[in-house]
Parts: C-alpha cells; structure tokens; sequence
C-alpha cells in the first residue's frame, strides 16, 4: 500500500539539523503515527513521504518555509516581569503558553533584563533547515472515526479518555 491522503502512516524517524545534532528521534520509542494529508506533520515531510510504503528508508532537507518558517524578528518582545503573575524565578529556556489573536502560542524567554523579559515567540525550529532520517513501518486504511477527528488513534496516535 502507498502513501495517500487518508492512511495512517507509521514511521521511525531521526531529526537533526546542518550540524548534525539530533534535535528529536523516535529511536527506543513507538513509531510516530499519523493521518497523512490532514496537516498533521510539516509540510515538507508529508510531501516527501507521499508515494513511499512499507520498508522505504530515505532522508530529506526540509527548507523553513516548508517546515516551522522562517525566524521573525518581530517575534520577540519584552514584557515586564509583573505579567508572570505566581512564577517566582524566571530564567533563559523556559517556555509559557501565551494567548495570541491566532490561538496558543509556546514563547521561549531568550533573556531577562532587570524587570523586564525577553521572549521569543518563534517556533524553536523556526529558520532551521530540517534533516530527516526515515524509515516507514506501516501504512493502513483509516478509520471511519479516525477521519472525523482528523488523527490516529491507538499505538502512535491520540489516546481518548
Ligand atoms: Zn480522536
């Protein structure tokens, strides 16, 4: 069976950017599973996995705009220190939720300059050039039920509780 819109796809993955540092793998874990053709993987990856089935192994560039974008300077704002309302200590690397006009939103605090934070709403991949290493493991018919949610259920996917 090849990869269309409309099947689950299994697949083991490792991620690492031009340096060659592993960003994320799913070495040791379950494959990651997913509806393909609902958006439920970057672009760039969906696009490459199209056409392949079971036992392909391939790698791929994924350029930013096919991946998480491109960095966005005006992404990064100071807020004072008085918004983080019950967080005692806050330091470079941590992540909040913040509610932005297009939904939630992760921002990484970048800095922190007497009172005020630095914060960077970019994806932390934004500007990266994404190299994945793939192999598919399986690839099947969706549930009915899967395609009205959107995603997988079971090993992999969504768990409902
Ligand atoms: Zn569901």
């Amino acid at each position: 069976m090849q990869i269309a819109n409309e099947k689950v796809v299994s697949i083991h993955y490792t991620l690492t950017n031009d340096a060659g540092e592993i960003l994320d793998s799913s070495e040791g874990q379950e494959p990651l599973a997913y509806l393909h053709g609902f958006g439920n993987i970057i672009a760039g990856l969906e696009r490459a996995l199209t056409g392949r089935s079971v036992g392909d192994k391939f790698t791929v560039a994924i350029a930013p705009t096919d991946g998480y974008g491109e960095r966005d300077d005006e992404m990064v704002q100071s807020v004072p220190r008085s918004a983080f309302q019950g967080v005692d200590e806050i330091h470079p690397g941590m992540q909040f939720q913040a509610q932005s006009p297009e939904g939630m939103q992760l921002v990484t605090v970048i800095g922190v300059e007497g009172d005020e934070i630095i914060l960077d709403g970019n994806h932390p991949m934004a500007g990266m050039t994404l190299n994945f290493a793939i192999e598919v493991t399986e690839v099947r018919e969706a549930t009915r039920e899967e395609l009205d949610h959107g995603h997988v259920h079971g090993p992999g996917g969504h768990h409902h509780h």
